[in-house]
């Protein structure tokens, strides 16, 4: 279907364009001696054009680089940003915490934190909250306490899921349909076959047969996987999770950090899900770094009936300055003025017009892609029909083909999520936006196939 030779010119092309555009980022780049990797994160190496272009400013959903160019932003920090760069009620509660109240980090309570924690049970359910730096302190803290309550040593997780770096995370299903580690895994602290067992998403048999051997102590699991593509559930398969997780006592640990997508209260509200512990981080703070559990009121009552367990000191659910005064201040803001139930309507909307434009491309141009919409992010992947399981989603990835088209995008203004083909809106996103997206790839497309 895709002529390679054709991409690689094409790629090429774009490569040279980037180099051109860009000589400040290059330059920075070759000049960075001192970073692991060249870049303050490792993974910010994940660049189609040869180097990151290098941020200089952004507000709302613009973002401008330091050689001046702007980009229309729909990667949104993967999820961080979804309230929309520097919203004003984020930018006012977090100036009036550092210059008015000062205070960033004190070791004390605000009374900030249980209105949020009364906003996050209003949204998700779960009756009790705690709140971390990342999503991925959360899932772990989560998994401690459900290996404590429960006394069982494993957890059940999807093939090419993500929550985050968790060691017990990295599993997928080898070849004889048990769990092996996922390539790749950095330094894991033993075999990741004795911490965690693995299912495929939407497969219920596999997961009865691996919640058979009584060693799950809980399924952490997103509703919807999204760090691969987005994999919707069939119809009857989060509820068929949920039997079989009771059925085999084991929890339901529902991690909702990316699937927030989904609207006001995540797929949890949306879809009447009943996780013992969920997890969210990201968004919720309007780019400032957090992260929060919270607990069913049964799950709570029955790790605070534990007084053996040292929940208070060093007992492995810490992170000094989680529940800072200045994160508390600007999850508030955030959950209060911005990711309200208009602004998810708003935004649910335009990923749809995203969504439907770029399904008609593939459909004019007979490419056999196809797109999945989660509330306010879609994401297209290199299969059609779209892929059911992490596996198949994962076997479908085209890296040269997915740097070609972001790089297009790139070098006219559009940013993609760099480890996905991820659209996201955020409340100030345009109709404007979605289309001239829409234009640019299909020129792509154009000049690809045409
Ligand atoms: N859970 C999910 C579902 C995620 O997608 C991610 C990050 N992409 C995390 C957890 C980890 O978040 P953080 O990087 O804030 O720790």
């Amino acid at each position: 279907m895709i002529n390679r030779e054709k991409l690689s010119a094409l790629y090429a092309r774009e490569q040279e364009t980037f180099a051109e555009r860009n000589p400040k980022s290059k330059a920075a780049y070759q000049n960075a001696n001192h970073l692991f990797g060249k870049v303050p994160m490792t993974w910010m190496n994940k660049k189609a054009g040869g180097f990151p272009i290098y941020f200089d400013r952004a507000v709302g959903n613009r973002i401008w680089d330091i050689d001046g160019h702007e980009y229309i932003d729909f990667a949104l920090g993967d999820t961080g940003a979804m309230a929309g760069h520097s919203a004003p009620a984020v930018v006012d509660a977090i100036t009036n915490q550092v210059k008015d109240k000062g205070g960033l980090t004190v070791m004390l309570p605000t009374e900030d934190a249980e209105w949020v924690a009364r906003n996050l049970t209003e949204r998700f359910g779960m009756t009790k909250w705690s709140f971390s730096l990342t999503a991925t302190d959360a899932n772990r803290w989560a998994i401690r306490l459900v290996r404590a309550i429960t006394g069982k040593p494993k957890i059940l997780f999807n093939a090419y899921c993500y929550h985050g770096s968790v060691d017990e995370a990295l599993i997928v299903v080898g070849p004889d349909g048990e769990g092996m580690s996922r390539p790749g895994n950095v330094g894991s602290p033993v075999d990741v076959t004795m911490t965690s067992r693995v299912a495929e998403f939407n497969d219920l048999e596999g997961l009865e047969r691996q919640l058979k051997n009584g060693d799950v102590a809980a399924v952490l699991m997103e509703p919807a996987l999204t760090n691969i593509g987005i994999v919707l559930p069939e119809p009857g398969y989060l509820a068929g999770v949920r039997e079989l997780t009771r059925k085999y006592d084991a929890l339901l640990i529902i991690d909702e950090t990316h699937t927030f997508s989904a609207g006001y209260g995540g797929m949890t509200k949306r879809d009447g899900l009943q996780p013992d512990v969920f997890v969210i981080g990201k968004a919720i703070a309007g780019g400032i770094p957090t992260g929060t559990y919270g607990l069913s009121e049964t799950f709570a009552e029955k790790v605070l009936s534990r007084t053996d367990l040292d929940l208070v000191d060093m007992g492995g659910v810490g992170g000094t300055l989680a529940g800072n005064p200045l994160q508390v201040a600007a999850m508030r803001a955030t959950l209060e003025h911005v990711l309200t139930e208009d602004n998810f309507k708003y935004m649910i909307d335009l990923a749809t017009v995203f969504t439907d434009g770029v399904d008609e491309l593939f459909t004019r141009y007979n490419l056999p892609w196809s797109i999945n919409q989660l509330g306010a992010r879609a994401e297209y992947r290199f299969a059609k029909p779209y892929p059911k399981n992490g596996t198949d989603a994962y076997e479908s990835a085209d890296a040269e083909l997915e740097d070609f088209l972001h790089l297009y995008l790139v070098n006219r203004g559009i940013l993609l999520t760099p480890f996905h083909n991820m659209a996201l809106m955020c409340p100030t996103t345009t109709l404007a936006d979605v289309e001239k997206h829409n234009a640019v790839f299909e020129d792509a497309i154009k000049e690809l196939v045409g």
